[in-house]
Parts: structure tokens; C-alpha cells; sequence
């Protein structure tokens, strides 16, 4: 078994005995990645804490063969704390992206753009106002979709190829089931849409090309990016069969429902 160190964010642990469990990654060098931890739960363990929400340096041996490598020992580089103020929303997003992470990623499949970016949203997810953590998030499932190669037609309609630059119908029609806009003529009877304004729809496209810090700054209701939020989440469980395990969409109806109710 050779030793590797690498960079890495925990997505989620299975307890499979008293002191022992697996544990996923999200490693900057090789994607997903699944270890064995060994003792890992017994308080006497000696290497560092695997600190969830954080990046960690982890040093784990693995195998030339296919098994499971497993966690020699992990450093604490910098850990993301969601305390303050909108504490609960700040959880739920990072919780949210995780779950989306763990759902998305291939294991050992390397997505380092997706790592940096995934630092990035945790980090700005900590320190930036509560209200723009829903674009935020928005923004970061966005970029998220784009690099794990599950982005959503929105420029072109997917019936047809008909573009959408310069349209000026009122709403304009996205089919999660085909992955993109439908126009007019493409639509068919009994087909499941789900309307979006032209701003909307303008927005979604923006979030396509611009960085997490640059859509922080965009004016943006929280009603509208709820509603593009959902049509995403919708989109990712059609495209990819992972909508079972998406809690983010109870999360989202929670965060709707106490929003309103303010
Ligand atoms: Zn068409």
C-alpha cells in the first residue's frame, strides 16, 4: 500500500462498527474518495479530527488493488464555522451542497475546478450578509452542474435548436425531463414545463459564466431565486435519478415556509 496526502472536505460517514467507519471525501486531487477509518470513532484515536464543513490535509494509505484504502492521519487546514447571525440558513446551504456533492461526484474522478470552487462557496458561505446566500447557493449549484457536465440548456431550445438570444415571448418554457428551454412549436401536449420570466431566465444564464463573488452582488429576490432553486433541484433529479435522496428540496420548502412566514 503506497501513502498519498491530499486536500479534502468530508461529504459523509457510515458507522459500519463501534470504532470503525467509512468515510467519503471530496478530495482536490482525486473527486470522491471513500476510506476506511479504523478506530476512527474511539475518543482515544490519535490523529487529528475529521472537522465536517472544513478543509483537511488527509494522509491515507491505498491500494494498488481496487479495495478500499483507508485514513492514516488528517490536519485541520482551515474549518468553515456557521455561527452568527442566519447560523441555521448558512448549515442548510453548505448541508444542501454537500448532500449534492456526495450524490454527484464519481469516486476517484478528479474535479479539481469543482474543489476550489466548493472552498470557495464554504468560505464566502461563512462570511457574506445572510441575504445573499440564496444566490450564492444558486450560484455555486450553477457552477456545480456546468462542471460535472449536467448543464441545462437555457440559450437553446432543446427541440428544435432554435436560439434564445433576443427573444421576446413572455414566458419562456423549461422542461427539466429534456434538460432544457422548449419553444413554442416544440411543445407537446401534457408535457411537464415549468414557466420562467425573461429576467429569470436571463439570470440563469448569467450564473452560467459569473464567479461566485460576482453573483453575490446581483439584485436578486429572494422569491426569484427560490423558484430558480427549484427548477435546478428539479432539473438534477430528472438528469441524474438522485431525486429520493435529495433532502435539499424538504430543505428549501422549510426555508420557503419560514420565510414567509416572517
Ligand atoms: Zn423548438
Amino acid at each position: 500500500m503506497a501513502l498519498k496526502t491530499t486536500e479534502a472536505i468530508v461529504l459523509k460517514a457510515f458507522n459500519w462498527s463501534e470504532s470503525s467507519r467509512t468515510v467519503h471525501f471530496f478530495t482536490r486531487d482525486q473527486g470522491k474518495l471513500s476510506l476506511v477509518d479504523k478506530g476512527g470513532r474511539q475518543v482515544k484515536s490519535k490523529r487529528g479530527r475529521l472537522v465536517p464543513f472544513a478543509k483537511l490535509e488527509i494522509t491515507y494509505y491505498s491500494s494498488e488493488k481496487d479495495s478500499t484504502g483507508y485514513i492514516s492521519d488528517c490536519l485541520l487546514i482551515e474549518a468553515f464555522s456557521f455561527e452568527g447571525d442566519g447560523s441555521l440558513g448558512r448549515l442548510a446551504y453548505a448541508s444542501a451542497a454537500v448532500e449534492i456533492l456526495f450524490s454527484l461526484l464519481t469516486e476517484k474522478e478528479a474535479q479539481a475546478s469543482l474543489y476550489q470552487q466548493t472552498i470557495q462557496f464554504l468560505s464566502l458561505t461563512e462570511k457574506s450578509n445572510k441575504q445573499v446566500l440564496p444566490v450564492l447557493f444558486l450560484s455555486y449549484f450553477s457552477r456545480l452542474l456546468t462542471l460535472l457536465g449536467y448543464e441545462p440548456s437555457l440559450e437553446i431550445c432543446v427541440g428544435c435548436g432554435r436560439s434564445y438570444t433576443g427573444i421576446t415571448e413572455s414566458a419562456i418554457e423549461f422542461s427539466p425531463e429534456r434538460g432544457g428551454v422548449v419553444c413554442s412549436s416544440c411543445q407537446t401536449a401534457g408535457e411537464y414545463y415549468i414557466p420562467t420570466s425573461q429576467e429569470s431566465h436571463k439570470l440563469l444564464v448569467a450564473l452560467q459564466c459569473l464567479t461566485l463573488q460576482e453573483a453575490i452582488g446581483l439584485p436578486i429576490g429572494y422569491r426569484e431565486v427560490t423558484n430558480l432553486l427549484e427548477m435546478m433541484l428539479k432539473f438534477v433529479s430528472y438528469q441524474t435519478g438522485i431525486k429520493a435522496e435529495l433532502k435539499s428540496l424538504d430543505f428549501l420548502e422549510k426555508l420557503k415556509n419560514s420565510n414567509s412566514s416572517q
